[in-house]
């Protein structure tokens, strides 16, 4: 019998012990500030279903989920069987030159799951990549280059992907980036106005805003599809972060019936969170606009589309997903979420309203007298990174062992975005530390002040 290997433990131990100095010198110093300001930095040791354990074996339930892509859960084991085996097989990736059957496979079975008549598959390895590919087929499609998106949106951060940005913060300082158009969410009336001058190759959607957590509104996507319709644009939906379940159905634009439309981008949890992958879901005529002949067979293309690993991992996902029916688990444990964070905050009073759709969850916290206070405070407002819902988010990792997020530096947005596969007593037990959290703020300035301490312990490196 050979002996094991352990690569993988001793590549791993030698990164653990050099990291301070890896980091430092090679990473990104200004990344490394805001973890340890906000005590984010951690060593993490293990992970399963939607818990993480830290090296000190501290368990914490994990409402990130690695920005919504660890919809299966983590260390699931068909995933890891699946994989493995791929691994093992020895059948060859890409080899460039072949009818990819996998990828065949994958997109026949994502078309049938989406509505109207999207039969073309494009594969690639990210979201922002997926996008990119919307905005090359629609611009070919129709002739015009211009793109059309809402206030807050976030596609990705690639150049073609930033021009559909609607955060000025994340566009400035990257020269001129290409011709578009920012509406209000929501707004049908706005986007009459613009799609109504005919210049716009395509106009791009959130069902669930990532940056805002506000849904769209019944009826907003239905109609959307026919105004797009009317005025030659192509009207492209984005479900990097609200497919494959998270929003309570298999895509989130199936709540609005009438929603028909011409491409669905798809990436994130489309793999499980085990391999990078994107797909951008396409009508056979807008496809073949591009592809038009023989020679124009790889205008579009990517070294790494379609590879087995991603591949098996997003037909397993689709397997796993039926099998353990998570899009009735998201709509089901993300009402029992919602329904508490609503009680708390109706009884504390501290924020004014739960966004969201099934378990992407976030709520806006209101800007407190403590907060005010705290901007005053000339060593604490010194510290920009700690606004008031940032220092929320630590008390709920410090003291509750609950991982969330605020989705901007600045806002005081709180967000959840479990892996679906998290139980009813993890939810309870979120929406408890929540009510704790919510508790001392009603109490005064405490949860704040924590917060701060927390924050000046990091900065002083004493985590
Ligand atoms: N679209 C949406 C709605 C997203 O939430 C994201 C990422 O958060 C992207 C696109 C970009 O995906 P990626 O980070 O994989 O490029």
């Amino acid at each position: 019998m050979p002996e094991p290997r352990h690569d993988f433990a001793r590549l791993l131990d030698e990164a653990r012990r050099g990291l301070d100095a890896n980091y430092t010198e090679h990473g990104n110093p200004a990344f490394a500030r805001m973890l340890r300001l906000t005590g984010f930095d951690r060593a993490w040791r293990s992970a399963h279903g939607a818990i993480l354990v830290d090296a000190a074996g501290r368990e914490y339930i994990d409402c990130i989920a690695g920005y919504a892509v660890h919809g299966i859960g983590r260390a699931h084991p068909d995933m890891i069987a699946a994989l493995a085996d791929a691994l093992e097989s020895g059948h060859p990736n890409w080899v460039q030159f072949e009818r990819n059957p996998l990828a065949a496979l994958l997109a026949r079975r994502l078309s049938e799951r989406v509505p109207g008549d999207l039969s073309r598959v494009f594969f690639s390895n990210s979201g922002t990549e997926a996008i990119e590919c919307a905005l090359k087929l629609a611009r070919r499609a129709t002739g015009r280059s211009a793109v059309l998106h809402c206030d807050l949106a976030f596609h990705g951060l690639t150049l073609g992907s930033l021009a559909a940005n609607g955060n000025p913060k994340l566009r400035d300082g990257f020269g001129e980036l290409g011709d578009s158009e920012c509406i209000p969410f929501n707004d049908l009336a706005a986007l009459e106005r613009a799609l109504s001058t005919k210049r716009f190759a395509a106009f791009l959607v959130e069902p669930v805003q990532g940056k805002t957590c506000l849904a769209a509104a019944p009826g907003y996507l239905a109609e959307a599809s026919r105004l797009t319709q009317r005025h030659g644009t192509q009207f492209v939906i984005d479900e990097v972060q609200t497919g494959i379940g998270r929003t309570g159905k298999f895509l989130a634009l199936e709540h609005d019936s009438g929603c028909r439309p011409d491409m669905v981008v798809l990436s994130k949890a489309l793999a499980g969170g085990y391999v990078p992958v994107g797909a951008t879901l396409v009508r056979d005529d807008v496809w073949s606009k591009t592809f038009d002949s023989m020679a124009r067979a790889l205008v579009h293309a990517s070294t790494f589309q379609g590879g087995v690993l991603a591949m098996t991992a997003a037909l397993m996902t689709l397997e796993i997903h039926d099998r353990e029916r998570l899009s009735e688990r998201a709509r089901d444990l993300g009402a029992r979420m919602a329904a508490g964070f609503r009680e708390s905050i109706a009884r504390h009073g501290a924020a004014d309203e739960v966004r969201g759709l099934g378990l992407i969850l976030g709520f806006p916290l209101r800007k407190s007298a403590s907060e005010k206070m705290l901007a005053r405070l000339p060593l604490l407002g010194s510290l920009e990174q700690l606004a008031f819902g940032q220092s929320f988010a630590m008390e709920l990792l410090e003291t509750h062992g609950v991982l969330c997020q605020v989705t901007d530096s600045h806002t005081n947005l709180l967000k959840f975005t479990p892996p679906l596969t998290i139980d009813a007593a993890q939810c309870d037990a979120v929406v408890r530390a929540v009510d704790a959290t919510f508790g001392s703020l009603s109490g005064g300035l405490r949860a704040t002040a924590t917060g701060a301490m927390h924050a000046l312990r990091n900065a002083a490196g004493r985590v």
